[in-house]
């Protein structure tokens, strides 16, 4: 494998502009440059492609520093609905998914933030394998970058529902948020920005504080603790009660409406008495206008789990809207390329026959 980051030279895409410009100042240039380079990179080019930069400053640059432009190492494009799923690369051989989605008022990017998950959700492929590492801002940066760069479009939106933790991730993921949502950058709204977490708690209470407002979005997946603890690892830290005070926290402090993933597993949390349970947990907990995205299980196979019928999808989604909870059952794009996240990354890795960490509860 390709090893050849160097955590130690400056990562000058995960940098922003005021540190960019105490940079390239470090390397003897003006500052403007800072600017021209923040907004290439922002449109995901190469160094040799940034043409109104001197070729003798691109050289310096490739010296003394790391530009982390993720590299293209699988792209699959679906036939049914043009969503494309990448496999990048990064510098130092690890691999992650992002998903180009479009929607009738817009695109929409979903990109990972971690190699590998160390929180042992029992249904999903990401974990599979434990956490490798964290991706650098830049890394998470240049896979929206790269894909404006490659597909030619612009990313309007962005999830951050790839593989990993964003909230295991913070304070890339934070400066991460900063640097997309910069006008000089890609300029992509807070508002049109999505972070999923399968809810660590105190983290939730830090984001609320950053005065960021993007949408918090959050596995659920039970509505009791018993039931969730077996499915998440994480809840037996942070069990739903703590996790829905937190989530009202964050909709009193940023004035965003959270929504709560529920992905249905056939004889585990699907029933229309889980329904029910969830509606009460959540007007309980929450007090405050929330919404339910229904996820069908994406079925790995590792896992045997199994996804229900879609009948059943439909009579709890009723049940909740019977009892006065907004949901929807999420529409699957890209099927025919298994546009879910976690399953090429997986593939890789069985090839190569990597490891990483496991969460230590
Ligand atoms: N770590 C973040 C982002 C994970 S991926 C989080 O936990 O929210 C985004 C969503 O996909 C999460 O709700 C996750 O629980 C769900 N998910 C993971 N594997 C899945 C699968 N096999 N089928 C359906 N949804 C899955």
């Amino acid at each position: 494998m390709n090893r050849q980051t160097d955590a130690s030279r400056p990562d000058f895409m995960s940098m922003t502009v005021e540190e960019l410009s105490a940079f390239v100042s470090s390397l003897g240039e003006k500052p403007y440059r800072a600017s021209q380079l923040f907004s290439w990179m922002a449109k995901g080019a190469p160094l040799s492609g940034m043409t109104n930069l001197p070729a003798a400053f691109r050289e310096k640059l490739a010296e003394a520093g790391e530009y982390r432009r993720p590299a293209i190492e699988r792209k699959l494009v679906s036939a049914i609905d043009g969503t494309v799923k990448y496999l990048y690369r990064m510098t130092d051989g690890e691999c992650v998914e992002s998903v180009f989605m479009h929607y009738e008022h817009g695109t929409s990017l979903c990109v990972s933030s971690q190699a590998g998950c160390a929180m042992g959700c029992r249904f999903c492929a990401s974990t599979l394998n434990g956490r490798a590492r964290n991706l650098t801002a830049s890394e998470i940066l240049g896979q929206a970058a790269v894909t404006a760069y490659d597909t030619g479009e612009r990313v309007d939106g962005i999830v951050l529902m790839g593989i990993g933790e964003p909230l295991d991730n913070y304070d890339n993921v934070v400066r991460f948020l900063r640097l997309v949502s910069d006008e000089r950058g890609m300029g992509i709204g807070l508002r049109h920005i999505s972070l999923s977490t399968c809810g660590l708690v105190p983290r939730i209470y830090d984001l609320a504080g950053e005065g960021l407002p993007v949408t918090l979005s959050v596995s659920l997946h039970a509505s009791d603790d018993e039931t969730r603890s077996a499915l998440m690892p994480v809840n037996r830290r942070y069990p739903i009660a703590e996790l829905l005070e937190a989530c009202r926290a964050y909709f009193e402090k940023t004035g965003r409406r959270v929504s709560f993933e529920y992905t249905l597993i056939a004889g585990k949390n699907d029933s229309r008495e889980d329904a029910a349970r969830l509606a009460n947990v959540l007007k309980k907990g929450m007090r405050a206008p929330c919404h339910v995205n229904l996820i069908l299980l994406n079925e790995v196979k590792e896992t045997g789990l199994a996804t229900p019928q879609r009948a059943r999808a439909d009579a709890f989604m009723n049940e909740l809207i019977s009892r006065g909870v907004n949901a929807t059952i999420r529409r699957r794009l890209g099927s025919d390329i298994n546009a879910s996240c976690g399953q090429l990354r997986l593939s890789r890795q069985k090839t190569e026959g990597e490891q990483g960490e496991e969460l230590s509860p």
